[in-house]
């Protein structure tokens, strides 16, 4: 692949010692090319009395761009950007957009000194810089650095002898250096076509510029580097990145303006780069934050794109140059061309005798003798140096051929500006398109030769921009010393990365479970629930719930449920029919004084929902079955019957723990003597997920909830529950399984973060592994570790932020949101700027992994759990192979995008012989409750029967 990685055109060289025409890449010394004619000639019918003036303005007219041109043109720029950027386009790509590897803009916090070798950039010889960045607060420091002429033998030598000369000069300049025994991170400016493959992996194609060293071209530059480093025996100097001159000039511009994410450079040739999403460059495999790309755009129209707007001198220079065809664009914008615009367009005129009295001169008609500095010059009147430098053209201009040669100057530098803004407009479109934002605020880098010289361009340049984009509010911005300061910027940002993501790994590492962890937990978890069936010490309680089947399907009537204890109290009234379940239900709130008052006041509340809701749905003096659902922890002694053990959720009410919560209800039904009620059933909400899961699948043996808390059941052997007597049927188990680990035996590592998470909550050392996975932890472990990233200067730029000090800020919602998929970067940016964050554009990747990290252990453990519940039942029911349903509720599980599978993927894992499907259950605590009552009420007749 044939990239070439700088601005400089072709093999020109930008500048040193050399006269800038005697490395131009012409070999015919000639005027016009024979094929066109420009248009102003005075033809063998025209009279030669036609005004001059105008027929100059006729001949200047060619470099005329309208503005639907220069809108063909970006349009036309942009869709090869993006064919490019798909991976789509031709064999022959008219642009490169080549990856950099520069991952990240400038921060500002950028600090240390940096050692820059630039190679390439400045002809024949080869300069060393130590660049200083000062962070945020510093001053300036102007760099340091050395020019070193590289003698022509090694220019030509050996590619080892080199370098060897390259690693000699580092050696040299360092020696001068008070910088002791300290590390100096490297980066390398090497301008020569190169196929980048890394921030520090750069292979040369092919040599320019006069070097023509062996044994280089295909090898890795930076390696090669690396090793003369270690011959020259120079410690503690570290080649940290190879950046090519147009990245320089973006990264080289002051961040304290705020991010720049365009660089442009107009020297001899033209460049642009600028940030793209990783995940719009198909040629990477990853899908992470941004790139830089280098666009190439010199090579832009290769494909006759630019046809119309090119005259017969941009035709002439082209056929005159090295390689016709080639770098069209660039030959109509990059300063290397511009002069040679002027020249050959001053010789016509003046073959046309509109100009110096219709003579020419020697240099006139010799390729290059027209710079980009005489035509600065020229072109502004108030220099006045216009005369003398025509006159050592060897020309004799009259003082009415000054204005001609300034109009010429003029147009031919107007064209490149307005052509430069046409594909600068592209590359802003570009950027829209990929920030998915209609109105863009942007900063462009510029460097080069052309801007210092001509001021005008730039305003040209701006105002162009303008009208081409009008959605976009551009700012232009000097780079300070592309070469030096953008370089050493590369790779202090390099450098930052390097270090942030190892502190990231490090913080991260204990919260990724292997397989062996989780099949320990899993193990563990099976030692418990044995240990609590046999009413032995164990943090799994195993309470028996006296429900004795799943729903079979034949249960039928009218039921009303009560829901307690999860966000809302709800009155239902549930029919079963043969047609399925309908549900009507009425959502009541309970006063803070009622929850926080006596138990009485509570249960008066609840029998006065519960006579409202009969009035309502015209059940007044109908004594329906009712099921209870009590989200709190219960110890149960029959289906009706459960003592609350203690209230949790913000529920306080007095003289209620202890009790039977059936005969509180009882009492309260009793005191309000007008009603009648027949309460069948107490059920905790994991049953009534499974009971409503279980009427649709028959195989659903097990509730699982992942909300706020999380917890589980399933239906155990009656012989296996010391606690209840019977050695046949079966029982459903509430496992409380949020508290497993409680006895300090779950040797899951807990991380510093999860401690914190732990003393800071209303039961501290309690429901020990519902607080690795459920919906009221996940947000806080976050945050704590956000806390954690921004202390170490890994997040928000180290800045400090009141927002993450605050409780419960980051909601468990907001992982759902940030770990979405279909969610683009930008709005994860946006949720996390509505949180007041000081968002940088890394920032939103790191706080994405740190949630996924996060997740993925609670969905894990959960899994791990699962696994040893179904692993149990299989076992109890000695099979080889075992297939069950999960019923499952819970907002976290049902609305986070990658919980419910990674469960799944765990499960499959550690239980390869169970074949488990998880069903969602809808509106378990309410459907639920009416089928366990549904079905004791079928077991009672049958028992009856
Ligand atoms: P409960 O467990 O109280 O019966 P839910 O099952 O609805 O109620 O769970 C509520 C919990 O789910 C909230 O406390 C919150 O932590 C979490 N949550 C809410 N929205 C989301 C969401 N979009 N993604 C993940 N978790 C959520
Ligand atoms: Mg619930």
């Amino acid at each position: 692949m044939g990239e070439p990685s700088s601005t400089d055109p072709e093999n020109a060289s930008t500048g040193g010692q050399a006269p800038l025409w005697k490395q131009m890449d012409f070999i015919r010394p000639v005027g016009l090319g024979s094929g066109d004619r420009p248009l102003c000639c005075p033809s063998e019918d025209s009279p030669h009395s036609t005004d001059s003036s105008k027929l100059v303005q006729k001949c200047l007219q060619q470099f005329m761009v309208t503005e639907a041109q220069l809108q063909q043109i970006q349009a036309s720029l942009l869709g090869s950007m993006e064919q490019e950027l798909m991976g789509r386009s031709s064999p022959a790509p008219t642009v490169r957009m080549l990856p950099t590897y520069v991952g990240s803009t400038p921060h500002g916090t950028e600090k240390g000194d940096f050692v820059v070798l630039e190679l390439g950039a400045t002809g024949a010889s080869l300069r060393v810089l130590c660049v200083t960045l000062t962070g945020t607060e510093g001053q300036r420091v102007e760099p340091r650095s050395r020019e070193f002429v590289i003698p022509s033998e090694v220019m030509l030598g050996p590619g080892q002898q080199l370098f060897d000369f390259a690693a000699r000069c580092l050696a040299e300049f360092l020696e001068a250096l008070p910088m002791g025994d300290r590390h100096l991170p490297l980066g390398f400016n090497f301008s020569f076509p190169c196929h980048q493959t890394g921030l520090d992996k750069s292979t040369l194609i092919s040599w320019t510029k006069g070097f023509r060293c062996s044994g280089v071209e295909g090898q890795d530059v930076v390696q090669l580097l690396r090793e003369a480093i270690e011959r020259q025996g120079i410690p503690n100097l570290d080649v940290v990145a190879v950046v090519n001159d147009t990245v320089g000039t973006m990264m080289g511009c002051d961040p304290r303006l705020g991010p720049c994410e365009v660089g442009l450079v107009v020297d001899t040739g033209t460049n642009a780069c600028y940030m793209e999403e990783v995940r719009h460059v198909a040629v990477l495999d990853e899908d992470r934050g941004r790139i830089c790309i280098s666009v190439e755009w010199g090579s832009f129209g290769d494909d006759e794109a630019l046809g119309p707007v090119l005259t017969p001198f941009d035709k002439t220079l082209d056929q005159e140059s090295l390689k016709p065809g080639a770098q069209r664009f660039e030959k109509m914008i990059g300063g290397l061309y511009l002069g040679e615009l002027v020249r050959l367009a001053l010789a016509h005129l003046a073959q046309c005798g509109l100009l110096f009295g219709g003579s020419t001169s020697p240099a006139l008609m010799s390729q290059g003798s027209v710079t980009l500095e005489h035509m600065a010059a020229m072109e502004d009147p108030s220099a006045g140096r216009a005369l003398a430098i025509l006159e050592s053209l060897g020309l004799s201009p009259r003082a009415s051929d000054v204005e001609l040669v300034q109009r010429v100057c003029e147009a031919v530098s107007t064209r490149a500006a307005r052509l430069c803004a046409a594909s600068l407009a592209a590359v802003l479109g570009r950027l829209q398109h990929s920030r998915e934002q209609h109105t863009l605020q942007v900063s462009v880098a510029t460097g080069g030769r052309v801007f210092e010289q001509r001021p005008r361009f730039l305003s040209i340049l701006q105002e162009t921009v303008k009208l081409l984009t009008p959605g976009c509010d551009v700012s232009f911005v000097p780079s300070v010393d592309g070469g030096g300061q953008g370089v050493a910027m590369v790779t202090a940002v390099a450098a930052r990365l390097a270090a942030h993501r190892r502190l990231l790994a490090e913080t991260l590492a204990p919260f990724q479970l292997d397989r062996a962890q989780l099949a320990a937990v899993q193990a563990q978890m099976r030692e418990a629930m044995a240990r609590g069936l046999r009413g032995e010490a164990s943090s799994l309680r195993m309470l028996p719930t006296y429900v004795r089947a799943t729903p079979d399907g034949s249960e039928r009537g009218d039921f009303l449920a009560l829901d307690l204890g999860g966000t809302n109290f709800r009155v239902l009234l549930v029919r079963v029919a043969s047609d399925g379940v309908t549900i009507s239900s009425q959502v009541y709130a309970i006063p803070e004084q009622v929850t926080q008052g006596s138990g009485q006041q509570l249960f008066d509340h609840i029998v006065d929902c519960i006579v409202d809701f009969q009035q309502r749905q015209g059940l007044s003096g109908q004594s329906l079955p009712l099921g209870f659902t009590f989200s709190f922890p219960c110890r149960q002694l029959g289906l009706d019957q459960g003592i609350l053990l203690n209230w949790t959720k913000g529920f306080k009410a007095s003289d209620c723990e202890g009790q039977d919560v059936v005969t509180l209800l009882r009492e309260a039904i009793a005191r309000r003597q007008a009603v009648e009620l027949n309460v069948v059933a107490i059920v905790n909400d994991t049953v009534g997920t499974m009971m409503s899961c279980g009427y649709e699948d028959h195989r659903c043996e097990v509730g699982l909830i992942v909300g706020t808390g999380t917890n589980a059941c399933y239906m155990e052997e009656l012989q296996n529950v010391a606690a209840v007597p019977g050695e046949s049927g079966h029982m459903c188990i509430n496992m409380e399984w949020g508290a497993f680990g409680d006895d300090g035996v779950l040797d899951v590592p807990r991380t510093h973060f999860d401690a914190l998470v732990d003393e800071a909550s209303i039961n501290p050392g309690k429901q020990r592994f519902e607080k690795l996975i459920s919906g009221m932890y996940l947000g806080e472990i976050v945050r704590h570790i956000l806390l954690h990233l921004n202390r170490l200067g890994v997040l928000f730029r180290g800045q400090q932020t009141q927002c993450l000090q605050t409780r419960d800020i980051f909601k468990t919602k907001f992982l759902s949101e940030i770990e979405s998929d279909s969610l683009a970067l930008r709005q994860v940016r946006a949720i996390l700027e509505d949180l007041g964050l000081p968002l940088t554009s890394d920032d939103a990747l790191v706080v994405r992994e740190v949630c996924q990290v996060v997740s993925r252990r609670a969905a894990q453990l959960c899994g791990a759990g699962v696994a040893a519940v179904v692993e149990k039942i299989r076992d109890n029911r000695g099979l080889k192979e075992f297939t069950v349903t999960v019923g499952v509720d819970g907002t976290l599980y049902k609305l986070h995008p990658h919980f419910a599978s990674l469960v799944a993927a765990t499960v499959r894992e550690l239980a390869p012989c169970c074949r488990v499907t998880f069903l969602q259950s809808e509106d378990g605590s309410g459907k639920g409750a009416a089928l366990v009552t549904a079905v004791a009420c079928r077991l009672a007749q049958t028992t009856r029967v």
